[in-house]
């Protein structure tokens, strides 16, 4: 009886890795779906400027509406593109998308506004990410300002294969790179000034607990007086209140998003909240 009970057991672990894979195949097939028939959507978030309260830029971070009328977030399904390699596709679509919109914004009349771009480690890894940010900007005839990229700090201590090189060039395109999520990774400042980023983004964990926790506050602080110092722009992320945007200020960070202003927006809906021209 024992060895049956454990051949069921085996059983149902199977049963259990057979399902999860299963619905693994079938989440990527209709990501592969979506992809192909375009149902992925762009949103874009403002950013804005601490000291003047002008809107300098959006984050344009990737949803997948369903047919139900619910969005599913990049948080579900941006690491199985990764692991299966399917963000290559959808990083170079959000890469079109993105500075196409920047251009029409930059169309009318929103000259210094920028877009950014969250990029994946494995965007790097592919070989092929200069050729298409290059193509991207081409295609939409955006100015490679207006562009900035977002990197993790894992990124930049992975083992990297020329990570330096392909940063290198695509900053001789003349774009820019900021720092995402700063603050929960290794936090090398090295790493900082090596790949030349311009902005140092604070992650939205510190943020949210500004008000309440008293060990953050002398942690951000130092983040941004850190940066200031490395002649980085800060930008805090996830900002949802006026008395953080105030101790913000205080501080001296630069910039900040958040749903105190606006969560991320459909194009239309961004465009609406821009002050007119
Ligand atoms: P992220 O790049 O750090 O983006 C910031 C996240 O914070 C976004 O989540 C945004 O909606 C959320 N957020 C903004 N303001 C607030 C706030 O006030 N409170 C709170 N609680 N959250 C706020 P989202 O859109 O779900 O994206 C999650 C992550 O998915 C992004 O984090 C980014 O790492 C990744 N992601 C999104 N779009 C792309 C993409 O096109 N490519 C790649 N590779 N990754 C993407
Ligand atoms: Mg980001
Ligand atoms: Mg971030
Ligand atoms: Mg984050």
């Amino acid at each position: 009886k024992a060895k049956s009970d454990g051949r069921n057991t085996w059983r149902f672990y199977d049963e259990e890795i057979d399902k999860a894979n299963i619905d693994k195949f079938n989440l990527l097939q209709q990501i592969r779906l979506a992809l192909k028939e375009q149902q992925f959507q762009l949103y874009y978030q403002p950013k804005v400027n601490l000291t003047t309260g002008a809107i300098t830029g959006a984050e344009a971070l990737v949803r997948w509406p369903q047919l139900d009328g619910s969005v599913i977030s990049p948080l579900e399904f941006i690491p199985l593109c990764e692991e299966s390699g399917l963000i290559v596709e959808l990083g170079h679509w959000v890469l079109q998308e993105a500075c196409r919109a920047c251009q029409r914004w930059q169309q009318l009349g929103y000259g210094g506004i920028t877009v950014a771009v969250n990029l994946s480690s494995v965007q790097f890894r592919d070989g092929a990410l200069e050729q298409s940010v290059q193509q991207a900007l081409k295609d939409a005839g955006l100015p490679a300002a207006a562009l900035e990229l977002e990197l993790t700090e894992s990124l930049l201590i992975g083992e990297a294969l020329n990570i330096q090189q392909q940063l290198d060039q695509l900053s001789s395109l003349g774009l820019t790179f900021a720092i995402d999520d700063f603050g929960t990774g290794y936090s090398n400042l090295g790493y900082l000034r090596r790949f030349n980023a311009t902005t140092l983004k604070i992650d939205k964990s510190f943020i949210s607990s500004l008000c309440m926790s008293k060990r953050d506050e002398p942690l951000v602080q130092a983040i941004v007086q850190l940066a200031k110092s490395l002649g980085l722009n800060t930008v805090a992320e996830g900002v949802e209140d006026a008395q953080t945007l105030q101790k913000l200020q205080q501080m001296g960070c630069d910039e900040a998003q958040g749903y105190f202003w606006s969560p991320p927006l459909p194009e239309a809906d961004f465009l609406r909240f821009l002050p007119s021209v």
